[in-house]
């Protein structure tokens, strides 16, 4: 038996977090790979290291002086290894960051050197091993990762090695050069690393202990999901449900490893358990309930459409022509709706009016701003009646008016487009007719 683990920033961010950290790895020997994140929040209005090495590197670019940034970074590792009672120092490390700054700097490599830095201490601190992430983590010369090189690599790598702490977020392209991920990418290192060990579960040591049925700051005291499936998942992460990275699931899906969301503040509470697939019933009809604001509706209008072969595609070329991918485009007899995200589609949206007209000739274009779109996600509902009638009442109820309904054939999902403004009322809604 076997687990990988990851800490997130939060139970990284000081030394009494790392204690924590410590005693939860060395009370189950099977803990003995480790993915580290880069020092996150002390408090609300602390920063991220990450986010310090973003800045540094910014400065460095431009040629200002980032050493004072630097030297605040120092300084909270040196105040986690003084608080671990450690004889390791940075220093050495932190010249040669200097000095790469100064003379090439790369935003990459600067983010990068959260998690490196982080898994030298982590590694001191429980006496692991330590394996750069450069080494065995893979990117093709344009930044894609490679997964089954990297799955090579690590394994053929960790078969010589008993205990390893891995740094999180980042790898190597073939000339050497550092890559990360997008932001959040521990947990993509986690899962792979879980993959390459044949891990009997993943663990996500995180800051609450699990994933909620609805974003709390929306709904007070959302409910803990016990056991939640991967596709469940991916929806509700998707759809801006932020615990784990929204694609961290795909290396443990190709072995079907489940993932453990943990809460390194309360070790002994169970969390939420990611699955490939489970008999286990739900507790309610859906499983979750998650949604992004900011979309636009593009309504095109043209009588008989529905007869014009190739009209959808005509359409949808447009947008793709302009770089716009859209999230979802319900359909009537003589009139067409694709939604895309407002920020990519403002700087281009006289383009993509102009070029529709030129594409499918249509009667009406017609835009409408500011929507959001909820996903109610849950594979209970699949052999039940009445959720989407649940979902539309409870809108009813608060006189929320539907602009999209949209039921993927999986039964997994219903999607419904609010405006904006009714976001927040609109989820508090769902989320008390199922699970009040
Ligand atoms: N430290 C990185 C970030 O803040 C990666 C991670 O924590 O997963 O995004």
């Amino acid at each position: 038996m076997i687990k990988a683990v990851k800490f997130g920033g939060s139970s990284l961010a000081e030394a009494e977090q790392f204690k924590k950290v410590g005693s939860i790895i060395r009370s189950d020997e099977d803990r003995k790979y480790v993915v580290p994140s880069a020092p996150g929040k002390r408090f609300s209005d602390d920063i991220k290291v990450t986010d310090l090495l973003y800045k540094c590197y910014g400065e460095a670019k431009v040629n200002m002086d980032f050493e004072a940034t630097l030297a605040q970074i120092k300084e909270r590792y040196d105040e986690i290894i003084k608080g671990l009672g450690l004889d390791l120092s940075l220093d050495d490390e932190f010249k040669t960051i200097a000095e790469k700054l100064k003379t090439e700097p790369e935003a990459d490599y600067a983010a990068s050197r959260g998690e490196y830095l982080n898994g030298i201490i982590l590694a001191e601190y429980l006496g692991f091993e330590f394996l750069d992430s450069a080494r065995v983590i893979k990117f093709d010369k344009n930044g894609n990762f490679l997964s089954e090189e990297t799955n090579e690599a690590l394994q053929k790598t960790l078969s010589e090695m008993e205990t390893a702490v891995l740094p999180g977020f980042y790898g190597s392209k073939p000339d050497g050069t550092i890559k990360t991920f997008s932001r959040g990418g521990s947990d993509i290192t986690g899962s792979i690393l879980a993959r390459a060990i044949h891990a009997e579960v993943y663990e996500n040591w995180t800051d609450v202990s699990g994933f909620m049925a609805a974003d709390p700051r929306i709904v007070e005291g959302a409910q803990t999901i016990d056991v939640i499936t991967y596709k469940e998942l991916r929806e509700l992460s998707y759809m801006g449900a932020s615990v784990l990275h929204d694609t961290a699931i795909f290396p443990v899906r190709k072995e079907g490893i489940p993932v453990n969301i943990r809460n390194t503040n309360d070790p002994e509470a169970k969390g939420t358990m990611i699955v490939e697939s489970t008999v286990h019933v739900p507790e309610h009809t859906i499983t979750g309930i998650a949604g992004k604001k900011g979309f636009a509706a593009v309504n095109i209008d043209k009588d008989m459409m529905n007869s014009e072969i190739g009209f959808g595609r005509k359409v949808l070329e447009v947008f793709e022509k302009n770089g716009l991918s859209f999230e979802h485009m319900p359909s009537g007899i003589d009139t067409m709706t694709v939604f895309v995200g407002m920020d990519k589609f403002v700087p281009k949206e006289q383009a993509v009016i102009s070029q529709l007209h030129q594409a499918v000739n249509p009667d009406s274009i017609e835009l409408e701003a500011d929507m959001s779109l909820i996903a109610v996600v849950g594979r209970g509902m699949k052999h039940k009646t009445g959720t989407a009638s649940k979902v539309f009442k409870a809108l009813a109820d608060e006189k929320i008016s539907i602009k999209m309904i949209d039921q993927g054939s999986s039964e997994l999902n219903i999607i419904v487009g609010v405006d904006d403004k009714n976001f927040e009322t609109a989820i508090k809604a769902i989320y008390n007719a199922f699970f009040n």
